[in-house]
This record gives C-alpha cells, structure tokens and sequence, in this order.
C-alpha cells in the first residue's frame, strides 16, 4: 500500500478514474473540484475495533484518562458533576500510571460523595471503582459473593473495597439511568467528527447495545453519519435473538457480527492465561464464557448469517477460541465466506500462531495498546512478552491484520497506531520492545484499510483507490509510507472523503 498522488474522479459514491499526476492530489466530482498541492491520497482509514459511544461520553463527560491519582480522579469528579438521573459516571482511570500503583477505594470516592452515587470505568473498561452510596443501591456486603468471571475486590476484613471485575461490575452497572435518546445521538455525532478529523472512513463498532441501532440507523438515513458504521452487537447473554435482532445491509449503516468476551484484559489480571501471572502466581485470570457454551452460540449466529468476533486477550483465551473456531471450520458451521474474528490477539502461544492462518481466523489487532501496555504486561507475563502483541508472527503465518484502536481505550489517531507497527517503542521509553514483531509501513497501511475491510467482508468495495471502489479518501500532506519515521505521527489529515462527499476539511493548514 503506497500513498498516491494522482487525479481522481468521482461519481456517484464511486471512484470513475485515477491518473498519477505529480505535485498533489486532485478530487473531481459532482460538487466540483478539489486541489491539494504537496498532499497524498491513502484509501479512507478503518478503525477495526473501537466503541462509537464510549468516545462520545469521554468527549461530552467526565473523562479520567491521564489522571494521575485516585485524588486527582475525585477531584475531576468534583469540578464536573455530569449527572446521569442522578449518578455521576466516568471512565479512564488507571492506576498503572500513578505512583501508587494501587487500586483506588471507596473511601477517597466517600469523602467527596456520601449519597450520590459514583461509578468510574477503568481505562480498559475491564474494572469499575464504586462508592458506598453505590455499593448499597446494589446491595453488595461482605456477605456478597463473586458472580461468575467476575470480583469483587475485598480488604482484611472482608468488606468490599469499592473495586470491581469485569462481570462484577454488573452488580452496580445495571442500577445507572440509561442515557436519553437526545444525549446518545449527541454524543455519536461528536465521535463520528472526531473520527472523520483523523481520516477514519469506516468504524467497527464493537458490543453495540441493541438500543443503539434504531438510532444509527436513523442518522444514516438522514445522511448525518460523515463515517460508515459496521456493528457487532452484544451477544454474550444471546441478547440478539432475545431481541429478534438480524444482520441487516447499508451503505452508511450494516448490522453484521455478534461480540462475544473470551475473557477479561491483562490490567486487571482478568485475561486468561494457560499459565498463572507472573505477578500474581495465585492466579490464571478469568474465562467470561466456557467452550462449549462459545461453541453453542456462534453456532446458531452462524446460521443467521452473522460474523462471530471473540474478544481474546490471554493465550489460553486465544486457545480456547481458536479450538472453538477449528470446529465450527471442520464441521462446515463455518463456510469459507464466514468471518471469523479474535478481537486483540493479545498473547498467542507460538503453537497456536499459525492457526489463524489454518483455519482463516481473523486476528482484529491494536498496535498502540501494545506500546501503552508495555511495562505492564512485563510485569504480568515475564518471559512471556516474547509471544504478546505478535503482529509480525501472525503476518508471516500468512493472514493480514485488521487494525484498530479501541478509543476511548486508546486515542482514535491511526498515525500513532501506524507508528506503534513499525517502531515498538513504548510510551515515554526510547527502544523499540521485541521489535522484531514489527510490521513494515506498508503492511500498517494495508491494515488500516483493506485488510481491516476484509475483516467485515467490505474488501470487495473498499480498501484500494481504484475504479469502482468506493471514494473513501484520507488526504494527508505527507509522504507517510516514505516520511523519515518519527515524522509518521506529526503528519496531518488534510481532508477526508465518504462516499465521494467531503465530510472533513482541515482549515488550520
Ligand atoms: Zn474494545
């Protein structure tokens, strides 16, 4: 995948023509035409794995990404009381990143917060940090025991901290007001701007609450999306077909996959792993779903026509949906057209690497997780930071990579995954971290745009800037396949193109 400089004509949503030409790149199409001198044109940016409305409410509430204490989060807290019926919710903490390094508790919440209500997401989503108000609203006590895949985090006494994991987190989740009709489409139409301003075309959108579609649905069709969403809905407890809910087609808009969680994330040691934490050797981590029961249900997905995608962190994770994948393939569940997907592939054991590639299992990867999560996951796997994030490994078995970033986890910008894949140097450290995993700047290019279209059955239309394809455009006004290396994150979005239309143009340049 190379960045052009060409004339391209449009019409009709389609790409009519492209014709190198030097110095720039040139837009023709109904609306008129378009000159960007010095700039180049790469096929429109996927983001392969990201949550729409988790980006929304970190950009309309209250944000505690880059806090850097659990005072500092209650601070913040305190000085932006966004109130959801009456409860204040929040996301980004991390304690990784404060001096601490210890789980926040209730009290520092109880101090600021005696009968309101609190609930604050981890920055992976994979842990919630609770008051008393909340933990009563939920009626959990010392008494109270884990539910399945899930803590609740407990002190010397037995009482609960205020920290809960993953399935936990239930408890208390289910008691918040849902956001109204008004807030959601709000906050879809800040991260779909959002997303355009960085040269994201198309979203996979993951764990998608049914709720959510008739309102996607009704901001396609009023032609208010600038970006092309393909859903995957929750489906963990079956809720589709509770819901009589069925992939259905858009341009704009596709209902197409079903989200299921093998297990939990490596921050909060609930990833699975086939051996115990090198931190924690009481531990293996958490299965959020058996075998079986994975087995039983992408089955029946299956016969409806979905795409199966897996969330699998841990390397027995990844093992357990690989076998349940090598299944559905063999007993022919799972035609050749079927898509099959492991969302993160975060730790894959060297024996079970190859399998993607056997049984054509797509590996849905975010590059800049792994150069956030460096120093941690040294800490939880050792040795075994030789086989995690193993883009290159994956790649030479012979599948390409579908990328993404999972925002609000990770920032939206492609630029910074595409520079995770080729230089690996963690946050805030100078050397690249087992670079030998790295992918080269085309291969990054290939996985923000037509491996990630392949990943959801799209590549047919879009990924390449050719006749017929689709004109989803990003203009940067770089060289960003031939820029010297460190100048990839530095490189700007000039403008980005849907469906032949404009939706983005940058006026600070
Ligand atoms: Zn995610």
């Amino acid at each position: 995948m190379e960045p052009i400089q060409a004339t391209i004509r449009i019409e009709r949503g389609r790409i009519q023509s492209v014709e190198p030409m030097l110095g720039g790149v040139k837009i023709i199409s109904e609306a008129g035409i378009d000159f960007y001198p010095d700039c180049w044109a790469l096929p429109g940016f996927v983001d392969s794995h990201a949550h729409i409305l988790g980006l929304g409410s970190r950009l309309r509430g209250l944000s505690l990404y880059g806090a850097e204490s659990a005072e500092e989060c209650v601070g913040i807290a305190i000085m932006q009381p966004i109130t959801r019926g009456g409860w204040i919710v929040g996301m980004g903490w991390n304690q990784q990143l404060w001096t601490s390094k210890q789980y926040p508790t209730k009290y520092s919440l109880d101090i600021a917060f005696t009968d309101v209500p609190v609930y604050l997401s981890r920055a992976d989503g994979h842990a919630a940090w609770v008051n008393s108000a909340s933990l009563t609203i939920a009626g959990i006590t010392a008494a109270t025991s884990n539910p399945p895949g899930g803590e609740i985090m407990k002190d010397k006494s037995g009482n609960p901290t205020g920290i809960l994991v993953d399935n936990a987190m239930d408890l208390v989740r289910k008691f918040i007001p849902a956001y109204t009709t008004e807030e959601q489409i709000s906050m879809l139409r800040a991260s779909a701007d959002h997303c355009i301003a960085r040269g994201i075309t198309e979203v996979h959108d993951m764990d998608v609450a049914s709720g959510l579609l008739p309102i996607f649905s009704q901001l396609a069709e009023r032609a208010e999306l600038p970006i092309r969403v393909q859903s995957y809905v929750k489906a963990q407890e079956n809720e589709w077909m509770h819901e009589g809910l069925l992939p259905a087609v858009g341009e704009f808009f596709r209902i197409c996959g079903l989200k299921y969680y093998a297990d939990g994330a490596l921050g909060s040691r609930g990833a699975a792993l086939l051996e115990p934490y090198s931190d924690a050797p009481h531990t293996k981590g958490l299965f959020l779903i058996s075998e079986n029961d994975l087995y039983r249900k992408a089955k029946i997905g299956l016969e409806y026509q979905w795409d199966i995608s897996t969330h699998a962190i841990g390397d027995a994770a990844n093992r357990m949906v690989l076998d349940v994948y090598e299944r559905l393939r063999k007993e022919g569940l799972a035609d050749s057209d079927a898509i099959l997907r492991i969302e993160h592939a975060q730790i894959v054991h060297p024996d079970d690497a190859p399998r993607f590639a056997e049984w054509n299992v797509v590996a849905a990867v975010q590059p800049v997780h792994c150069i956030s999560d460096a120093s941690m996951a040294r800490e939880r796997l050792g040795e075994r930071c030789l086989y995690g994030y193993p883009w290159r490994t994956l790649r030479n078995s012979g599948i390409g990579l579908a990328a993404g970033s999972d925002f609000p986890i990770e920032p939206a910008n492609p630029l910074l995954g595409i520079d995770a894949y080729v230089r690996r140097v963690p946050f805030g450290e100078e050397k690249g971290w087992y670079d030998k995993e790295c992918l080269t700047r085309q291969e990054a290019l290939l996985s923000y745009t037509l491996w990630a279209h392949e990943a959801a059955g799209m590549s047919y239309r879009r990924g390449i800037l050719q006749t017929k394809f689709d004109a989803d455009i990003v203009i940067h006004n770089a060289n960003i396949a031939h820029c010297p290396e460190k100048e990839i994150t530095s490189a700007s979005v000039v403008a980005s193109y849907t469906a032949g239309v404009i939706r983005y143009k940058n006026d600070t340049l």
